[in-house]
């Protein structure tokens, strides 16, 4: 009995030292990837649904491995977040998405940037100071610009972040408020927070069709943004099924595998669907 125990107790200290041990290789890949300059951002187009246009694209970051591999988000931004280092990561992509819009500006490129940037975004005073700064800049359309935030990013000090977000929003840059409905209470916080765009989030896209429930959820947020004057977004438009229900329901904006994955070129205003 008792050396069964032992031995179950064993593994279980072994285990939580490994987990310990992937955590310290991943935030030392992390620091060497920061000082580096191995991160870089991914764009998915995003099509205005009225104009049959790409209007948009989303920077999506990527860290490049030593060995070339590329490392998406979903297995460096949680470790990240927990040993401080998505500070760095912020303003990292804060600078890759001011060289975007100043590589856009001399293409004469219309598209606007969406960026996303982390919960701990508006405690961070080096990025907020670097954001105003910079979007105030000759040599960047801060218009182009829209920042995603989640609600749990704005709701954690809610006062803070919309006096922050008015106060970058001088500058003329927008604000996005991603994975809508994924929240507690997000009809609540809509009210309250200055943002110009709602991106619905995926997990009400991606089965539409199939969904009554979806379809009365995506049809509410339309209606309430347009009175509101907001914009929408979905996500995780996955077929053209979904996009015609999305037009039919006045949804502005559509990304999804269906228009484009995200990839390391950014995309031009062409046309892209012909159906
Ligand atoms: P998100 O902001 O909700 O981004 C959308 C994610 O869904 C992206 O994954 C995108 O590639 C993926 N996606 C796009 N279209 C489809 C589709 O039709 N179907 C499905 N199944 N997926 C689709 P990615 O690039 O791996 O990013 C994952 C998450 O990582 C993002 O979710 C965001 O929360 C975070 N992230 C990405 N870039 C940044 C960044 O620059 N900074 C911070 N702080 N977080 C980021
Ligand atoms: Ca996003
Ligand atoms: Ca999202
Ligand atoms: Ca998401």
């Amino acid at each position: 009995e008792s050396g069964r125990s032992k031995s179950h107790l064993y593994s279980q200290k072994e285990q939580t030292k490994e987990l310990l041990k992937t955590r310290i290789l991943w935030k030392e890949k992390i620091e060497a990837a920061l000082a580096d300059k191995r991160l870089c951002l991914h764009f998915q187009p995003i099509l205005d649904i009225k104009t049959n246009q790409i209007s948009h694209a989303e920077a999506l970051v990527r860290m490049i491995d030593l060995d070339g591999e590329i490392i998406m988000p979903n297995s460096f931004i949680p470790i990240a977040e927990q040993s401080g280092l998505i500070n760095q990561i912020d303003l990292a992509v804060l600078q890759l998405a001011f060289e975007t819009l100043r590589f856009l500006q001399t293409q004469n490129n219309p598209l606007k940037l969406s960026i996303n940037l982390s919960g701990k975004a508006f405690n961070n005073t080096l990025l907020i100071s670097t954001l105003k700064e910079g979007l105030k800049q000759q040599d960047i359309d801060a218009k182009k610009l829209i920042i995603e935030v989640t609600e749990t990013t704005a709701v954690a000090n809610i006062n803070t972040a919309v006096n922050l977000m008015n106060d970058i929003k001088e500058t003329g840059a927008k604000f996005a408020l991603d994975d809508f409905g994924v929240g507690y209470a997000s009809f609540f916080y809509l009210r309250q927070l200055p943002v110009d765009y709602i991106k619905i989030d995926g997990s009400f896209i991606q089965t539409l069709e199939k969904h009554k429930e979806d379809q009365v959820f995506v049809k509410a947020v339309s209606e309430i943004s347009q009175l509101s004057g907001l914009k929408t977004i979905a996500e995780f438009v996955e077929n053209q099924t979904i996009l015609d229900l999305l037009a039919s329901y006045n949804i502005d904006y559509a990304q999804g595998y269906h228009i484009a994955k995200p990839s390391a070129t950014l995309p031009n205003n062409k046309l892209i669907l012909s159906h």
